[in-house]
C-alpha cells in the first residue's frame, strides 16, 4: 500500500492488499463508509471520460466527480493510474500508450472545474523496463529513452512537464511494476490480478 502525501484521500495498493477490491475499500479506512460506495471502470485503453454521480461501472478510461459519497477506482497491472483533485471535483484516470497517445489526461483536465490541482501518478511500468518497439515509439518522440538501442517508454513525461509549466502541485511514483515484485505486472506473467487506485472526496 502506498499512500500519497499530495492528496490525502487517496489510496494505490498493491500485492499486499490482496485482491478483493471491497477489502481493500474497507482497509484504507474503516471509518469512512463513504469509501464503500465505489465507481470503478470497464477500461478499454480509450480516452473517453464520464462526469459521474454515483457509484456504478462505467465504460471509460476517466471517471470525474464532485460528489462527495462516491470513490473513484482505477485498475492497473503497468499501466498508469493518475489520480486528479481540485477543491472542486476528483478525478481517476487509467493511462497507458494508447491513453497517452489519445491525450486522455488533456482531455480530463479540461472537464476539470476548480482550482488548486494535484496530480498524483502511482506505480507503473517505467523506463528502466518498460521497452517499446519502434512503430510505438515513433508516437512517442520526447517519452523515449534509447538504452544500447532498446526503446524505452516514459509513460509520466508528457504529464510531468503540463505540470511543472502550468504550476499544478504533481507527485510521481517511482516504483516500477514490472521489476517490483510487490506489484502485479501484465507485461511480467500476464497476470489478470490489478493493483486499485482510490480517490475521494
Ligand atoms: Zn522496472
Amino acid at each position: 500500500m502506498i499512500e500519497s502525501s499530495l492528496i490525502k484521500k487517496s489510496y494505490f495498493s498493491n500485492k499486499n492488499d490482496g485482491t478483493n477490491l471491497n477489502d481493500i475499500v474497507r482497509s484504507v479506512n474503516s471509518s469512512e463508509s463513504i469509501l464503500l460506495n465505489v465507481a470503478q471502470m470497464e477500461q478499454t485503453h480509450s480516452s473517453h471520460i464520464e462526469q459521474i454521480e454515483a457509484e456504478g461501472i462505467y465504460f471509460s478510461d476517466g471517471i470525474i466527480t464532485s460528489k462527495k459519497n462516491v470513490s473513484l477506482v482505477v485498475q492497473t497491472a503497468d499501466c498508469m493510474p493518475v489520480l486528479i483533485e481540485t477543491d472542486k471535483c476528483i478525478a481517476a484516470l487509467h493511462i497507458g500508450w494508447k491513453g497517452l497517445k489519445n491525450n486522455i489526461f488533456d482531455l480530463a483536465i479540461q472537464k476539470l472545474t476548480g482550482e488548486n490541482m494535484s496530480v498524483s501518478i502511482g506505480p507503473h511500468a517505467q523506463s528502466c523496463c518498460y521497452e517499446v518497439q519502434k512503430d510505438l515509439a515513433k508516437f512517442f518522440p520526447n517519452e523515449i529513452i534509447n538504452r544500447k538501442g532498446k526503446l524505452y517508454l516514459i509513460l509520466s513525461n508528457k504529464i510531468i512537464e503540463y505540470c511543472q509549466l502550468n504550476n499544478i502541485n504533481f507527485q510521481v511514483s517511482d516504483i516500477c511494476t514490472i521489476c517490483n515484485n510487490e506489484f502485479w505486472s501484465y507485461r511480467e506473467n500476464k497476470t489478470s490480478e490489478r493493483q486499485y487506485s482510490l480517490i475521494w472526496i
